[in-house]
């Protein structure tokens, strides 16, 4: 699985470090998404699938197995 995020879509919510702060944080300056991890570390990837079902602007994709 490989995780892409689209900067200019976020909102800064802060719903994906909340759920996977394995693989995102949040800009200090602007809140907006900061991807830690292109690929799910371990045992992430559910929280991971949780977090793009979950940011408000869709601004988290996923794609490959
Ligand atoms: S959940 Fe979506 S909108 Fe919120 S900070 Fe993460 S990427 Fe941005």
């Amino acid at each position: 699985m490989k995780i892409t995020v689209d900067t200019g879509s976020c909102v800064s919510s802060g719903q994906c470090v909340l759920l996977a702060p394995e693989a995102f944080d949040q800009n200090e300056d602007d809140g907006t998404v900061v991807l830690l991890a292109e690929e799910p570390p371990a045992g992430a990837e559910e929280a991971v699938r949780q977090a793009e079902l979950t940011c408000p602007a869709a601004a988290i994709r996923l794609s490959g197995a």
